[in-house]
């Protein structure tokens, strides 16, 4: 990995760029930025890829859906103690929070538990290799981030990815 303090806005609305040409027309997509820079510790290459993964996985969710919607955000966060206690592996109480979420299928409850597992996937043979979420998974784990999934299926899907927020230097 080639780690180095960048600003995630900046990062995510490039990728939100190339993601671009692999989404359809017909999906909405929204893009919100956060009014302060967020200095994060990444390897943008890294970074773009696990974007671009969910990106994909959204899209293929979309799949027959009425008013797809594809969107990305990334803001401030500021753990809370039951966040704190849930990550004891967090460092500290400041992240960015970068979301990706879609209006699609959503995933079944009994799925949840494997969808970071290499090879798992619901996709025909073919369409998918089951190792996205699990090159997003090793990826934001070497980021020293915290990775959630929260889906209802017939609702949708959201990942939320938390980075530890680095001081400016002075
Ligand atoms: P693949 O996309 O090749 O199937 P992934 O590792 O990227 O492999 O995803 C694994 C599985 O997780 C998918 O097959 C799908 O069942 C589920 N999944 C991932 N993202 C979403 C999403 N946004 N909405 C619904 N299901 C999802
Ligand atoms: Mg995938």
């Amino acid at each position: 990995v080639d780690i180095e303090p960048l600003d995630l806005n900046t990062l995510i609305s490039d990728a939100f760029k190339l993601a671009r040409s692999t989404i359809p027309e017909n999906i909405d997509r929204h893009l919100e930025i956060c009014d302060e820079p967020l200095r994060v510790n990444a390897d943008i290459t890294q970074l773009q890829q696990v974007l671009i993964n969910l990106s994909n996985n959204a899209r293929d969710a979309l799949d027959g859906t009425d008013h797809p919607k594809i969107e990305w955000s990334v803001q401030k966060y500021q753990a809370s103690d039951s966040f704190k206690k849930e990550h004891p592996e967090a460092e500290t109480g400041e992240f960015a929070r970068i979301s990706v979420k879609d209006n699609g299928c959503g995933i079944k409850s009994v799925h949840l538990n494997a969808i970071f597992d290499p090879f798992f996937t619901t996709k025909e043979t073919g369409k998918g290799t089951g190792l996205g979420l699990a090159m997003v998974f090793g990826s934001i784990e070497r980021h020293g981030g915290i990775l959630e999934v929260e889906s209802q299926p017939g609702e949708g899907t959201a990942f939320h990815i938390y980075l530890p927020l680095v001081e400016a230097p002075i």
